[in-house]
């Protein structure tokens, strides 16, 4: 990635091309401030988050280890279940049993991928829906389908805070999401068709014939797959805004689906990878968080 240019009069950073950096770093220090402001205004009541983590993956221990940093900084409480990869099923489903029964506990995150062998739908149908901070399960998925009020998946709904906060307009422009997973790609479609955010929506994947062509229609370009730099510029129409979620693990380091250096010259914003939306899925965790207590009737409205 290339080095960002000093910030621009809106207090923005740009890329040498001149595209707004969207900070998910920046941003997430501003929501775990406000959440910590709002947590302290209400007199610190426990707000409690617990993850679950089963094996011994360094990225999965990385991620959660971060998640519990960050729940410290906004003022909430938080628990992590560590088990062996061993552990087997019917542990791994007691642990996550008793989180669900336990009224001191407001949001449940099982860790993904858990290890090879493990039923993970098994273990997401013991999570209340109220406490499903990941909102991965039936009923949250459901609910994020018929508009209904619920928690939505962290990473997509920290896309849709970084497009609020960027100023990306979304009514009436396309949005091309690549990548169709229940983590990700269908529910930021889905998302951002919604009624009130009114972007039209186009689904991409590993099947889509002319990619190039069909990214290139985006005024909103999402890429949701994990192929390094599978986005070149080729496929953004310039001055869009481009997201890049996607995490590939190289020899340079961690790199996005997005070809950072060409895209930045085309596209109006672009998120930075890392320090986009990564941390912004953990921000979204917290609120989630936040508002589980609320749905729990444990924090005030
Ligand atoms: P996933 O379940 O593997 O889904 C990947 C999607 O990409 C699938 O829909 C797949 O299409 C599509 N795809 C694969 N190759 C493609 C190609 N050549 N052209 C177009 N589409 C292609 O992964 P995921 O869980 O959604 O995660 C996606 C990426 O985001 C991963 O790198 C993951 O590590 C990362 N991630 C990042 C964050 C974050 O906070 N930034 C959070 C979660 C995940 P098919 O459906 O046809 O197979």
């Amino acid at each position: 990635m290339s080095d960002p240019a000093p910030m621009a009069a809106d207090g923005f950073a740009r890329t040498p091309g001149g595209a707004v950096v969207m900070d998910g770093n920046r941003l997430r220090d501003e929501i775990v401030a406000d959440l910590a402001r709002t947590i302290a205004a209400a007199g610190s009541p426990s707000v409690c988050l617990a993850t679950v983590l089963v094996g011994d993956d360094a990225p999965s221990q990385r991620y959660v280890r971060n998640k519990h940093l960050q729940a410290a900084k906004a003022g909430m409480v938080s628990r992590n279940e560590v088990l062996a990869a061993d552990a087997g099923q019917a542990r791994v489903e007691e642990v996550v049993a008793a989180l669900a029964a336990d009224p001191s506990v407001h949001g449940i995150l099982v860790q993904s991928p858990l290890p090879a062998g493990y039923d993970e739908e098994a273990v997401l149908r013991l999570i209340p829906a109220d406490k499903d901070v990941d909102g991965l399960t039936s009923e949250s998925m459901g609910r994020l389908v018929r508009g209904l009020p619920g928690l939505v998946g962290c990473t997509p709904l920290g896309v849709m805070r970084l497009l609020e906060r960027y100023g990306v307009e979304t009514a009436g422009r396309r949005a091309v999401v690549v990548g169709r997973s229940m983590l990700v790609g269908l529910p930021l479609s889905m998302l951002l068709a919604r009624k009130g955010v009114d972007a039209t929506v186009t689904i991409a994947h590993s099947r889509t014939s002319d990619l190039v062509e069909v990214c290139r229609e985006a005024d909103i370009l999402v890429g949701a797959v994990g192929r390094a730099g599978l986005i070149t510029a080729d496929h953004v129409k310039p001055g869009a805004t481009v997201v890049d979620v996607g995490i590939s693990r190289t020899a340079a380091g961690v790199v996005g689906d997005v070809d950072f250096d060409a895209v930045q010259a085309v596209a109006s914003r672009i998120t930075p990878m890392p320090g986009g939306t990564g941390p912004m899925t953990i921000a979204c965790l917290l609120q989630n968080t936040l508002q589980a207590a609320r749905l729990q009737g444990a924090f005030g409205p």
